[in-house]
């Protein structure tokens, strides 16, 4: 059963330099209690599809030029502020790479995660602290009870990952959007907030999109994978078929260059060159000046997401002869 479905996304940013889009065009869906993972280089987009689905686009300098967003049924783009507002929460909620820019450094944790669970439900302080301390035990806070009432800046980054984990799921929502949730952490607390994620998606029956730009971290989580580039989605699969059988030059090398959360690296060295710059992109397939394959004919067209069968498909004009 679908839970959440975007169709035919497409965000600009006004710039200096004019308009400049930064998702083209880009559909997926996620069933309940599923693990969606998205992975791609830096400026690939992804943060910008989670903001646009959470309606925490800036805008402007952002302008959602089309597209839907359905959570359980419900259009999200052009839904009042208000209507969004109780939807964060007990539907979807997002952690963020960077736990400090997000926890507020002059309230306690406590009152952080109070503040969340008393903006959506109708409990008593005492309730509300309870339900605190539960959370944060569930995620893994020893003597809980007592960190309640420490501030962001006494706790480890791997701490504040999990204090982050306990906002986003004290309401219970049944979309997590977990965005680059491991990154600023060393390989070890990585594993375990993964794990912790993984857990919690079975106990609480939630579904997860988890960016990355990291193949391990989509190796240990993911039931489906999206694998975007500038952008755009350029492969879709079910992560045994993406692992076994990748079909686009883009996926293959990811695939090179980190095949382990451990070997943790932002730069993929298999793939030569850079990202391009939104503005700056190649005509056609926008990975066409970076890939080892390309022909002539790769320049003229966008290559249309093609579907190859078992709900795997990727953007590539070349893939048949490449098999
Ligand atoms: P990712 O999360 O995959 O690293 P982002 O979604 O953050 O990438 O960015 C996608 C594109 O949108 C990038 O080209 C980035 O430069 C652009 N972008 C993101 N935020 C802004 C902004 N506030 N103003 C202008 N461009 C932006
Ligand atoms: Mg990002």
């Amino acid at each position: 059963m679908t839970l959440l479905s975007v169709e035919n996304l497409t965000t600009a940013f006004q710039t200096e330099r004019g308009q400049v889009t930064a998702i083209e065009d880009i559909s997926f869906s996620v069933d309940r209690g599923e693990i969606l993972g998205i992975v791609g280089e830096s400026g690939s987009g992804k943060s910008v599809t989670a903001l646009a689905i959470m309606g925490l686009l800036p805008m402007p300098p952002a302008r959602i030029l089309g597209g839907h967003i359905r959570f359980d049924g419900t259009e999200l783009l052009g839904l009042s502020d208000r209507a969004m507002q109780r939807l964060r929460g007990p539907g979807v909620a997002m952690v963020f790479q960077e736990p400090m820019t997000s926890l507020n450094p002059v309230f306690t944790i406590g009152e952080q995660i109070i503040e969340t669970v008393k903006a959506h439900e109708r409990l008593s302080e005492r309730e509300a602290f309870a339900r605190a301390v539960e959370m944060l035990e569930r995620v893994g806070i020893p003597s809980a009870s007592m960190r309640m009432r420490d501030y962001p800046h006494q706790l480890s980054g791997g701490q504040r990952q999990r204090v982050m984990l306990a906002i986003a799921l004290v309401c219970r929502p049944r979309l997590l959007i977990a965005d680059e949730p491991t990154t600023a952490l060393d390989v070890t607390i990585q594993a375990q907030i993964l794990d912790l994620i993984l857990d919690l998606r079975d106990e609480l029956g939630m579904a997860v999109m988890i960016i990355t730009h990291n193949m391990g971290v989509i190796a240990e989580t993911a039931d489906r994978v999206l694998v975007t580039y500038a952008g755009r989605v350029v492969e879709q699969a079910p992560v045994d078929q993406l692992f076994d059988h990748p079909l686009h030059p883009y996926t293959r090398g990811l695939l090179a260059c980190v095949p382990t959360v451990e070997q943790d690296q932002d730069r993929l060295q298999a793939i030569p060159g850079n990202l391009p710059e939104p503005a700056r992109r190649p005509p056609g397939c926008r990975f066409s000046d970076r890939c080892g394959w390309a022909i002539p004919a790769c320049q003229e067209a966008l290559p249309p997401l093609a579907d190859f069968g078992g709900d795997h498909r990727a953007a590539c004009i070349r893939v048949r002869e490449l098999a």
